[in-house]
């Protein structure tokens, strides 16, 4: 693959356009894939032996993502971003450490929100020795042939899962980049980070301690994520909001009239929601803070005010009203 990379970039699949021959045809195999939102790239990943050939920000291994796309503000930090994993990850004596390369350190309240989420990750890797090797599909498949291809093709979520979701311009990015995880079932939740073997041990949500910790449990099936979408739907006048998955939340908002910015108000106000819940969830895991349901909903009202005024010029939004509804 050497030959078709270049130092100005970070293709996850080199390609070089002048070149024809069998590589040329496996990129272009990529495009038509990319029509059933399959991506060649994402379907391979890395297993780590002695982290030699695995680039630790570009490549997939730790997660179902690139650690580029997952930690984007620690990625502009760095400044070795075609790194390996042994270049990183150091062992002495049986320890772990990370070697940072920061361009300046992680400071910003995002930077050091990643950073968290990113020890808690490693925390749990080990090198297995050996070469590092390349796997098909992930966890399950792990060798290609017409039939994991199949897998990987029908496995692609419904398509009301990516169809219902549209970026919402009154939301910030890291907003909308939530969502559209959460959405595709790609956040880190306990039952992903077992099904992924990075966590052990039981599933269970923190909150309620009846249930496995699932996107759709953390919000829309668990009991906060119900108080939360009650209090919600009584506040902007919405009666579906007893919904079981979080697919749900979208179809709702999809039949709010469209009139006066209406459906785009409840769009962000379901964002900011859920970008809430889930600094809830990593604030009672990480931080061990309880959760309070009358703090979410502040954080809810707040946010959602804040965010929507600095961004819908259209509207003319005051923050004695807003305050004053009760949720
Ligand atoms: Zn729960």
């Amino acid at each position: 693959m050497s030959i078709h990379h270049t130092p100005r970039s970070w293709p996850i699949i080199s390609h070089n356009k002048r070149l024809n021959g069998t590589w040329d045809k496996i990129v272009k195999i990529d495009k038509a894939l990319a029509t059933y939102q399959v991506s060649l790239a994402d379907s391979i990943k890395g297993q780590v032996g002695n982290g030699s050939k695995i680039r630790f920000w570009l490549d997939i291994w730790l997660t179902e993502d690139r650690l580029k796309d997952q930690f984007p503000t620690l990625f502009t930090l760095e400044t070795a971003k075609s790194c390996v994993v042994a270049d990183q990850c150091i062992v002495t004596n049986g320890n772990y450490s990370i070697k940072w390369n920061w361009r300046k350190q992680p400071r910003s309240g995002e930077a050091v929100n990643e950073l968290m989420e990113f020890l808690d990750l490693l925390y749990y890797f080990r090198f297995k020795g050996g070469e590092d090797k390349w796997v098909w599909g992930g966890e399950a498949l792990d060798s290609f042939s017409v039939a994991t291809m199949k897998k990987v093709l029908y496995r692609v979520d419904p398509p009301c899962s990516k169809s219902i979701l549209e970026w919402n311009s009154w939301m910030p990015m890291k907003v909308n980049a939530i969502v559209w995880r959460a959405i595709q079932n790609r956040l880190p939740t306990y039952d992903n980070l077992i099904k992924r073997k990075i966590l052990f041990g039981p599933d269970i949500c923190c909150n309620c301690l009846a249930a496995s910790e699932s996107v759709d449990h953390i919000f829309a099936s668990c009991y906060v994520a119900s108080v939360v979408w009650q209090r919600i739907g009584r506040w902007c006048n919405i009666q579906t909001f007893h919904i079981k998955y979080i697919q749900g939340l979208f179809v709702a908002v999809k039949q709010v009239p469209e009139m006066e910015h209406k459906r785009k108000m409840v769009y962000s106000i379901v964002m900011a929601a859920i970008w809430c819940l889930w600094e809830t969830q990593n604030k009672f895991i990480f931080e061990n803070k309880p959760v309070k349901i009358d703090k979410v909903l502040g954080d809810i009202k707040y946010l959602s005010f804040l965010w929507i005024k600095n961004r819908a010029n259209c509207l003319n939004l005051d923050w004695n009203r807003w305050k004053s509804i009760v949720l």
